[in-house]
This record gives structure tokens, sequence and C-alpha cells, in this order.
């Protein structure tokens, strides 16, 4: 090595000690008689000294250099006299001898330090340097220990991770797939896996019994700030289980990664209905850092000749603790953001159950004190809450009510980073309409079984048949899901038909699958985990760009290497492909 030492180890320990270290030059202050460079490397900062009366020369050239410069410099560890208790080596500094310079940089596009001055598209167009940043760097490595702890828990529990390929053929996630030309075969395409879905099925009929991977999964979509087109699950499938001995195998995994990486221990998860989850929190990942569950009040409240309330589909309440000191001016702005386009609400009525417990309304002309108990009762509320009241077409309804409940935690701080509140989600609706296509869909995907006793009702009632089927919801994300499923052959075809596949069109893209399930198909299930998403979340953050080393913006870009571009004519026809209509000028 070059170095004798890193820049994050030296201490008062050290003392004395000629040491040699490498790095970039992180910042230079020159004070007149003393020169001060802090070095960094991926494991800190050291601060090092040139000293005019010592070695003029020496300082003379430490002046000269620039911010990124790449140095070798040796010298001797001492103690500081105006220590740094925030850094690691903050109680030494070491005396320049000598140093060289092993490269030298162009001045970098923004600082590089803990917070920047870059933006976003700088930021990832020069994402080498970013990645220089402390922040960047933590959320890198945080990433590698999640992995090697996941592996680590995996492997314990006799898991094999099995590598699947990439150039496949489409995957019925109900995204788009990427696709990629055959060259050896002109006009056929490859798609790339939207997970690894049927190939881990495949794994448990060839009887490994226990798989997993961590895996790269790409999927064509429109981008939202949480969404990359390519992105990593831990994919995992288990023979011969039953739900409950998933959700003991994973909960285990999500314990395990808590206990080592956050110290944390973690109560056992709760599972919730599908049908609970959007009851009482109005959406199918409910945040449950807190509670404030959403009531129904629709029957309470109708038949008072409040037009709003007697109109309505379905109307919901909740009650927010300690708000009901809230002002006419902070619930008119509350007003106005339920009225948001995005929420589409008419209007926010509200009571405020007082210390007194006399309850006030915005509604007094129609609601008697008495009235408003009720709506208090429902909402279990308790002098000095706020009930927020939002009524309207059932769906709507529900959907603006759960972000509102959102909104109230953030606005009370009810949902801090560093508390993390975990449960099941399961009993899903095993179909959903779609009124678009006028024909059903796979709520999870087309290979999720079932739950047993309601398979009699897949052709007389389709849409009440509920899925073996779990997520887990982790502070209103899901993180994971998955499902028992199907292994028999006939289940599969008549799956396939209630999804409007004909006989043909599902023998073409899954035939694989369903003649596999003919040679002894072991019952068997599995989840995967957005490991991004996972990371992002261990992290504190909501990006889960952080936690991506070179992650994609909007637009599908990746700014830094110029993709995706056009390629050359020459490839187009080896491809045998032609292009009609590009972006690019
Ligand atoms: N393949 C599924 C997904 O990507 C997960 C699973 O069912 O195991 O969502």
């Amino acid at each position: 090595m070059l170095r004798t030492h890193n820049c994050g180890e030296l201490t008062l320990k050290d003392k004395g000690k000629s040491i040699t270290l490498c790095g970039w030059l992180q910042r230079s202050r020159n004070l007149g008689g003393l020169t001060f460079v802090d070095l960094r490397d991926r494991y800190g900062l050291t601060q090092i000294v040139f000293n005019m009366d010592d070695n003029a020369a020496l300082c003379e050239q430490a002046r000269k250099l620039g911010r990124e410069f790449v140095l070798k410099v040796n010298g001797q560890v001492s103690e500081r006299s105006n220590k740094n208790p925030k850094m690691p080596t903050g109680d030494i500094e070491i005396l320049a001898e000598s140093f060289e310079v092993l490269n030298s940089s162009a001045t970098p596009p923004f600082t590089i330090e803990e917070n920047t001055d870059g933006g976003d598209d700088l930021r990832m167009k020069y994402r080498y340097l970013d990645i220089r940043r402390a922040p960047v760097k933590d959320a890198l490595i945080l990433r590698a220990h999640m992995a090697a702890a996941t592996r680590n828990y995996l492997n314990s529990e006799d898991f094999i991770e099995v590598e699947t390929p990439v150039l496949i053929k489409s995957t019925p996630e109900g995204a788009r797939d990427f696709v990629v030309p055959s060259r050896m075969n002109p006009g056929e395409f490859y798609a790339l896996p939207q997970s690894p879905q049927t190939f881990k099925q495949l794994l448990m009929v060839a009887g490994m019994d226990k798989y997993y991977q961590i895996v790269k999964c790409f999927r064509d979509e429109d981008l939202r700030a949480d969404r990359q087109p390519e992105f990593t699950q831990i994919d995992c499938e288990m023979s011969f289980v039953e739900r409950d001995d998933i959700l003991s195998t994973f909960e285990g995994l999500i314990r395990y990664l808590f206990k080592t990486i956050k110290g944390i221990s973690f109560p056992e998860l709760q599972k919730m209905s599908y049908a609970d989850a959007m009851r009482y929190y109005g959406n199918d990942k409910p945040d449950l850092r807190f509670e404030m569950k959403i009531a129904e009040l629709t029957d309470i409240v109708k038949g008072k000749n409040f037009k709003v309330f007697d109109d309505a589909k379905e109307v919901l309440g909740i009650s927010v603790g300690n708000a009901a000191i809230w002002t006419r001016k902070q619930l008119d702005e509350l007003t106005d953001w339920v009225k948001r386009p995005q929420l589409g609400m008419s209007g926010l009525i509200y009571a405020r159950v007082n210390d007194d417990n006399t309850i006030k309304s915005s509604v007094d002309k129609f609601y008697s004190e008495d009235e408003l108990r009720k709506w208090a009762d429902a909402c279990s509320s308790k002098p000095g809450d706020l009930i927020l009241v939002l009524a309207g077409e059932s769906a709507r309804t529900r959907k603006a009510m759960s972000e509102l409940r959102l909104e109230m935690g953030n606005r009370l701080g009810l949902r801090n980073k560093d508390e993390f509140s975990a449960l099941w989600v399961v009993d899903f609706p095993l179909l959903e309409y779609s009124e678009e296509n006028k024909r059903w869909h796979a709520m999870h995907h087309p290979f999720t079984s079932p739950i047993p006793e309601d398979a009699s009702l897949l052709e007389s009632n389709p849409g009440a048949v509920r899925a073996n089927a779990y997520d887990m919801v982790i502070n209103g994300v899901e993180v994971g899901g998955g499902s028992i499923r199907i292994h028999d052959r006939t289940l599969q075809q008549k799956m396939f038909s209630i999804l409007g596949f004909s006989d043909e069109e599902a023998q073409n893209q899954f035939g694989f699958l369903m003649n596999a399930f003919e040679f002894g198909a072991p019952p068997h299930g599995g989840i995967a985990f957005g490991f991004d998403r996972l990371c992002s979340l261990f992290g504190g953050s909501d990006s889960i760009r952080d936690y991506i080393a070179f992650p994609k913006n909007n637009a599908g870009r990746d700014v830094m290497i110029d993709s995706p571009s056009i390629i050359s004519s020459d490839q187009l026809t080896e491809l045998s492909l032609q292009v009609v209509q590009s972006t690019k000028k």
C-alpha cells in the first residue's frame, strides 16, 4: 500500500508515530505561519499541518495545492492543541515532513463536503465526485452492510443463492417490459425480467427448496420520485410452506436487519387484513407510527338537513390529538389543502372537543352538542382533540382521508424517521376489475393462489375471492410482498382464463411453467423485498436514489454516461432494426 494508515483511524494512541496517509485535499487554510490541509479518504478526515518555521519550502508548496488534489503525505502524529470532539481523528494532527502529489484535480463543479451547493443534475453528472461526499458514501456503505446481513441471515436459514437469467421473455408483474433485440434471431426480442418470478417457481419444481437472490429487476414505467427503471429486490421462494411459515421466516429477516444494522429490537409484527387497512387507514400500507383511525360517520350524520352530508356516499372522520387549539386560520389553510385537485374534496368540516369536554363544530347550525358527542364517540375523541370530517364519493373520500391523516401526522411530528412500525397486510383481493379494459386483473400476479376457502367463488364471484398474499409495510411504505403460489396446472390455467388469456395465449406465454407443474411441483410460496427502498428506510431518507450508486433521473436517463443514446446504423442493420422516429435531432 502507498499508505501506512487511512484518514479515519489515527488517534492519540498513535502520538509520535511516523505515518504515511493518502487521500484527497478537502480543504486548506492558510494562517500565515501555519497551513492546514484536511485530507479525506473513504474512512474519514485527518488534519495535516505545514509549519513555516519548520520547513518554509514545504509550506510554500503546500499552499499551491488545489481542492481534490490526490496527495501522499509523510509526517508525525501529534496532539492537537485545539481539539475537535466531532471528528474521530479530532485529537490529533499530522506534522507534515514531506508530501507527493499523486494527481492534480480540476476545480470540482460543486463543493465536496457534507452539504453541497451542487443541484441534482450536476451531482448526477459528476456522481463519482458526489460519492466522495460523506452522506452519499455512507448510504452506499449502509447498502453493502444490508446486503451482507441479508445473505448472512438467509444462508443461515439454509437458503441457496441462485442466479437467474437477465435475457428472458415477458414476465407478468404488470408493468411494461424493457426489450433487447436478438442479433442471432432477427426480428425477435428478449425481455428483461420485471422480477425472477417464474424462474424462482421453476427452482422450486427443481427441488431447490429454499432460494434467494439479490437481483436487478427492470420495469419500464413512468418514473416517480421513489422509482427507478432498474431496481434491486431481495427475491425469495420456499417449498412445502404455508403462509405463516413465510411470514415468520421473513419477519425474522427484517428483525435480524434491524438488530444488526440499527441495534433495534422489534416486537412481533401484527397482521392486518386488507379490508381493515382500507377501513381504518384508507390505504393498504398504513403508517402505524401513530393511531388516528378513520371512523365511519355516514349513518350518524345523515338526515339533519345538512346537504353536504345527506348527498355524500361516505362521511369519514378522524380525531387529531391536542389539535383543538388550532386557529381558524390554520383550519382555513387545511381546508384549502383538501380542496387541491390532488384530493378534490369540496370542503372540510371540523369539531373541537374542548378541554371541558364541550364540543363546538363548524356546522353547529345543523348538529346539536348531543349529535356531535356521537361523532366524538365514533372517533374515540378525548378532550383537546380536533375532529376532521370529509364527505363525498366513497373511494375518493377514503383516499383523501388517508392523505389527510398522514398530513396531520406530518404536521404534528408523529412520523419520526428514527421510529419504526412494521406490520403484515394480508388477505388482499385476488382480482381487481378494470373498468377501462373491461376485465379482471391479478392484484399481485397471476401465479398467486386464492385462499383455499374462497377458491369455490372463483367463477361465480371473482371479486370476492381473497388472495393468499401478503405485504410487509414499514412506516407506510410497502417494503415487500409475495404470495403462496398456484402449483397445479388446472388451477393455473383457470386463473389465466379468468384474466382473459385464451388457452393458446396462456400456453404461448407461460406454457413452460404450466408444463413444469405437470412434473411434481411442490406447494410453494415466496416474497420479494424492494432492496433500494429498504435501504432508504434504514437510512432515514425518502429517496431510493441516495442508496443507488449510479441512479437514473426522472426521465430515465443516466446523465453521467448520457444514456440511453442512439446506436450506429451498422448496429441497427446487424440487429435487423429500423428506427422510425428518434427524439434526438
Ligand atoms: N415477484 C413478485 C414481485 O416482484 C414478488 C413475489 O410474489 O414473490 O412483486
